[in-house]
């Protein structure tokens, strides 16, 4: 399937599993999700987060569950938000039955670290019965040869490295389909990019099953955002890729901006506006980067807002010398100087307005359209 993007690539074609009231795979658009960090079970702090998420765009959420009180928290938490959930479980293969009968739509394991086998099946046969979907996913700290220390991977090459990832992930997906289990997705991550894109491009070869890409454990804001856009920047490029998350030790809300910018970047999705600021220099009298910051938070927060100012640019500079001739490509924007600033639109200076009213301005502006 050809899709409208900038960097013009075929998607990688792959089969369709359906996560709640969305689909996953190359006949639909790339999903964004992220995952809270809150106890499931503090019902009020995860919904708290979850609404946030959404706020920001977030297309499907996932939660931990680590013990059965989790996974009753979800069937309240489940009725209470629009997006998909998705239950995040490790070892104990009966939190996924309890995640399934409360709700969940779709379930995350390893079924590596799932020693019982006869309950996998059983959570395969009940999750297909509900229209469940399952993801597999491989990670390459925790891929078995390693846990059961049977090799020396201390020397291991990237190929080696993601032969055995694929290896893994190939076996767990020869299981579930024995039983007649298809609505699978996969994600194989590592926390550098050479073994993440190697491992995903040789799955991609074998399989129709979408895949869910990302790196685990990227990092800091700024490390962590770096690593993940060169990452699925090369993901994309080759086709692959049908949901992402941008995983990140920050706020969760700050994984959906981020995937959305990288999607938008590489002329995926529309995402709110594009702000064009200044670096702010010496010149600068006034507390730009503050400014930027509200106007982005007030903006990519609010679905109406984000929409409404879908494909504009605005301009957000730091002094009235340089910032008409900067923002002259903007639609519409200020030029800060100590107390007041200049509005500009298309181009052209406008009017002089008070610095209270900046924000204001700009936000009636975005309502106009
Ligand atoms: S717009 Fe003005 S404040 Fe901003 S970097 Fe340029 S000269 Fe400095």
């Amino acid at each position: 399937m050809k899709t409208k993007n900038k960097i013009d690539i075929k998607r990688r074609k792959t089969r369709t599993v359906r996560v709640g009231k969305f689909f996953i795979g190359s006949k639909y658009p790339i999903l964004v999700q992220s995952m809270t960090n809150t106890a499931t079970k503090d019902i009020t702090s995860t919904l708290k987060q979850i609404k946030q998420l959404e706020d920001y765009g977030c297309q499907a959420v996932r939660v931990s569950v680590r013990d059965k009180e989790d996974a009753l928290a979800i069937s309240k938490i489940k009725p209470v938000i629009s997006i998909p959930l998705i239950a995040d479980i490790h070892f104990d293969v009966n939190l996924a039955f309890e995640s399934i009968k409360n709700g969940a739509d779709k379930i995350r394991i390893n079924p590596g670290n799932i020693g019982d086998k006869k309950k996998l099946i059983d959570v395969i046969k009940f999750a297909k019965d509900k229209g469940v979907s399952i993801r597999i996913g491989v990670n390459a700290g925790s891929i078995r040869v390693i846990r059961e220390n049977k090799v020396n991977f201390l020397k291991w090459t990237v190929k080696q490295w993601a032969d055995e990832m694929v290896k893994e992930a190939i076996e767990y997906v020869d299981f579930f389909e024995k039983f007649g289990f298809k609505d699978i997705i996969v994600s194989l991550k590592a926390d550098d990019v050479e073994r993440t894109v190697l491992a995903n491009k040789i799955f991609a070869k074998k399989t129709d099953i979408p895949l869910h890409i990302g790196i685990t454990e990227a990092g800091p804001l700024i490390s962590g955002l770096i690593k993940s856009t060169v990452f699925i920047y090369k993901m994309l490029s080759y086709g692959i890729g049908d949901t992402i998350r941008v995983s990140l030790t920050d706020e969760p809300y700050k994984e959906v901006v981020a995937g959305f910018e990288i999607l938008k970047t590489l002329g995926f999705v529309e995402y709110g506006p594009t702000i064009i600021s200044c670096p702010t220099c010496g010149r600068c009298e006034i507390d730009l980067i503050e400014l930027v910051k509200k106007v982005e938070e007030k903006i990519y927060s609010n679905p109406i807002l984000r929409k409404k100012a879908e494909g504009k640019k605005i301009a957000i500079m730091g002094c009235i010398v340089n910032g008409p001739g900067e923002a002259k490509y903007a639609d519409f924007g200020i030029c800060g100087g100590k107390g007041k600033g200049v509005w500009i639109e298309n181009g052209k200076c406008i009017k002089v307005i008070k610095e209270s009213e900046w924000l204001n301005e700009i936000i009636r502006k975005i309502m106009s359209f």
